[in-house]
């Protein structure tokens, strides 16, 4: 059986995995030791929910409470949400720490292929690639709740709850990645190649150009580990102190149910209290490998799955414990895994991206197909949830993918065809059908306590020899008659996942007739995940909500941790970490919504704060820029003709203030960037994203303020009467839009 510690870290990306061979050293000291450490150094186990009930503090004692140590944010978890949330909080000014509960760094997102599934990305404008917001929403929601999407419907049918989260990460998935990449933690590049999971589906508008990864040094295409390497590099930069062995157990909240910190327990049964002023941000990933929520929650048996063995559900405990209402608990990001090795521990290093080859053939207990074995692993793992009501039994509970000798020789090593000198037990062998039915059959009986007792139907054998004849049948002609394999595009970037699949002349090259002559081969494989992704609901602000829908004050999560925006769906590669980035962003944010920017954190450059409105001593200048042209309208022509010099504010709120202002010719405004994040003034449709906002009167040249990191400024003097719009480059179509009036 493969440890966690000799896995080569796996990805979901056909372009990716095409290349990992080539970088396997990399792929293994980056992603695979993270994993092998968390499993060797793991003090886990699933949390009791009696002892995950908050710590309430009445009003009199919260002074008194002693923290061991004390943060504006606590941030808990590693990974790609936690990280993600852990920057951005500090550079918006707050202090943060971060509380990682095994003794290494990284999650499940360390191990993962690192691709992220960002619509609408800059770096795919850039590239001429349209993605519009409507379409993309449309995709996002149909493949989310297909039972609830009607395209004319309000909210496309959806709850305006989780259509207001589709709309989120859309809105702000963009602004994400570029301000990591401003921040300096991550850097990004996009695959141009790889379609969409369903880039077939007539709602998908751009089904290329949406996946990225982090950019590696040598300007190549990073995995998890990659990912992991960066946002950790990011977090130490900032002196962010990174607590690992720290399991956070429950919160603490104040009398009036404010979250203001956490207890948490070290390896050496230490309790220790963390205090959090401005609030907690769960990434603590998904229940994977907490049986008892999986056989309680998800919408079909499985037995574990890929997600490192601390995803353990810790988050569903100790959020619902504090009232938080639970959601999407039935779904995750599903997976087929070898049932053998998944029994034998929950947390397996493998899992079956392809069906690999062009004849393997997944059939059930009785003989027969059951879906078009080449579509990917989120969808394929459904089929095994289907239900039998008359039989009452999960009829595809195990499949059993079956293959020949040539696939075994020409796919060799593409798991889980084994390599010809490995000891897969997993693998059954038989010389004929008959002997493969026979041995299967024995192993069935080996397995039968775990397995409810699935044994082959007494029709198994001819039925498989119908099943077999029929795809023979298929193969011949090209068209797969039953289950349509090898007709979408994804199929095929999926075939090639692990190098060229070697050609055939067969007119399918998905297709090819098993032998009619043995030796036969068999893998039993079962539903797995690569992990969950449901747990307390938040809104679009990455907040906690209680049961009424109210926010549960000072309490965040982003990740699988959290219910997902992505519903039931799997909207492409990249579709899990995509929202744990954002969504870790957008927790960043509004957990510092309310902190002051230290005295250091002051723009200092040129930078005079406005006078307050009610300053005594302002009476030289008028308080408003709208009264100020008015008065000049009315006014003696000396004042006016004086050229003014305006300022307007560029905030992290992605509002310039005031939003729209009226100058005159000669008037000059300084903008200021008073947020934390890097922003623009520009005027200039060569730049903008849509001409819209780069309107200038007839006349008037470009302009452009270049990048305007925190407390910078830069001054334009407006020369042209006319009607002006601009933008804010990074966060355009954020809706980051200004307009100027500049009369005679
Ligand atoms: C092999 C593989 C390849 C994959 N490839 C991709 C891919 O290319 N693209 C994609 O989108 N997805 C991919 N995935 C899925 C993706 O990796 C996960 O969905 C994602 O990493 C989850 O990120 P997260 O931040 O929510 O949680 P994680 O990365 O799992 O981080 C959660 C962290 O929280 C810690 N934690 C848990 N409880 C506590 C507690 N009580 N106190 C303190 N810490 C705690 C955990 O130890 C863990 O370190 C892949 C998955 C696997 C297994």
């Amino acid at each position: 059986m493969m440890e966690w510690s000799q896995f080569v870290a796996q990805e979901d990306t056909p372009s990716r995995l095409r290349s990992m061979f080539s970088r396997r050293g990399l792929l293994k000291a980056a992603g695979a030791s993270a994993a092998g450490a968390a499993v060797a150094n793991f003090h886990g186990g699933a949390l009791n929910p009696k002892d995950t009930e908050p710590i309430v503090l009445a009003q009199e004692d919260e002074d008194e409470f002693e923290w061991d140590d004390e943060f504006d944010v606590v941030v808990v978890g590693s990974g790609a949400a936690a990280g993600s949330a852990a920057v951005t909080a500090h550079e918006s000014g707050a202090s943060v720490a971060i509380l990682e509960k095994t003794e290494s760094f990284g999650g499940t997102t360390a191990v993962s292929g690192g691709t992220y599934w960002i619509p609408n990305n800059s770096q795919m404008r850039a590239a001429g690639l349209d993605d519009p917001r409507e379409d993309a929403i449309r995709y996002m929601a149909r493949l989310s709740y297909p039972h609830m999407y009607h395209p004319e419907a309000e909210n496309l049918g959806l709850s305006e709850h989780n259509f207001r989260l589709i709309e989120a990460f859309y809105d702000k998935a963009s602004d994400a990645i570029d301000a990591l990449d401003e921040m300096g933690a991550v850097r990004s590049i996009v695959d141009l190649e790889s379609p969409d999971y369903h880039a077939h589906l007539p709602e998908n508008a751009a089904p290329f150009g949406r996946e990225m990864n982090p950019e590696t040094e040598e300007g190549g295409s990073g995995s998890g580990g990659e990912l992991i390497v960066q946002l950790r590099t990011a977090v130490e930069d900032r002196d962010i102190p990174i607590l690992l062995e720290h399991r956070v157990t429950r919160l603490v909240q104040d009398e009036d149910g404010a979250v203001v910190g956490v207890e948490v327990q070290t390896p050496d049964d230490e309790t220790l209290y963390f205090g959090a002023s401005a609030g907690v941000i769960f990434g603590t990933g998904g229940f994977t490998h907490n049986s008892t929520l999986r056989r309680e929650f998800l919408r079909g048996p499985i037995y574990g799955g890929c997600a490192v063995p601390s995803a353990e559900g810790d988050f569903v405990y100790i959020g619902a414990s504090a009232g938080a209402e639970l959601g999407n608990m039935q779904n995750a990001w599903w997976t087929q895994v070898v049932y053998e090795q998944v029994l034998d521990q929950s947390s397996v290093p493998q899992t079956l991206w392809q069906t690999p080859g062009d004849s393997v053939l997944q059939v059930n207990r009785f003989g027969h197909r059951v879906m078009n074995e080449k579509m990917q692993y989120n969808e394929r793992s459904q089929i095994h949830f289907n239900w039998d009501p008359v039989r009452a039994e999960y009829t595809n509970l195990l499949l059993f993918m079956v293959y020949d000798q040539r696939t075994a020789d020409e796919f060799a090593g593409w798991y889980p065809i084994s390599q010809p000198d490995a000891d897969d037990s997993y693998v059954i062998r038989g010389e004929t059908l008959e002997d493969l039915e026979a041995n299967l059959q024995s192993r069935l009986e080996e397995l039968e306590m775990s397995s409810g007792g699935v044994a082959l139907d007494e029709e198994f054998l001819s039925n498989l020899h119908g099943t077999l004849n029929q795809f023979n049948l298929f193969a011949e002609t090209g068209e797969d008659r039953q289950f349509h394999r090898g007709e979408v595009p994804f199929e095929e970037s999926f075939h090639n996942l692990y190098g060229p699949a070697p050609e055939h002349d067969y007119p399918n090259q998905m297709m090819h007739p098993l032998s009619e002559e043995g030796p036969y081969y068999c893998v039993i494989v079962c539903a797995g995940a690569l992990d969950t992704k449901g747990g307390p609901k938040i809104n679009e602000n990455a907040q906690v909500l209680d049961a009424a829908g109210n926010p549960i004050p000072g309490l965040y999560g982003a990740g699988n941790c959290v219910a997902s925006p992505a519903g039931q769906a799997y909207w492409a590669a990249g579709g899990t970490l995509g929202p744990a980035l954002t969504f870790g962003y957008i927790a960043g944010l509004s957990v510092t919504d309310d902190i002051e920017p230290s005295d250091d954190d002051e723009p200092d450059e040129g930078y005079e704060e406005e006078p307050e409105d009610d300053d005594a001593n302002d009476v030289d200048e008028p308080d408003e820029e709208e009264d100020e042209v008015e008065e000049d309208d009315d006014d003696d022509d000396d004042v006016a003709a004086e050229p003014q010099d305006h300022t307007v504010e560029i905030k992290d709120d992605l509002t310039f203030d005031p939003e729209h202002i009226d100058i005159r010719v000669g008037d000059s405004i300084t903008f200021v960037n008073v947020g934390q994040m890097m922003h623009t003034a520009t005027c200039d449709p060569d730049r903008a994203f849509d001409e819209v906002n780069a309107q200038m009167p007839d006349g008037a040249e470009a302009w452009h303020s270049g990048n305007l990191e925190a407390g910078e400024a830069w001054t334009y003097t407006f020369e042209v009467a006319g009607d002006y719009t601009y933008a804010c480059i990074p966060h355009e179509v954020a809706g980051q839009v200004g307009s100027i009036t500049v009369e005679e």
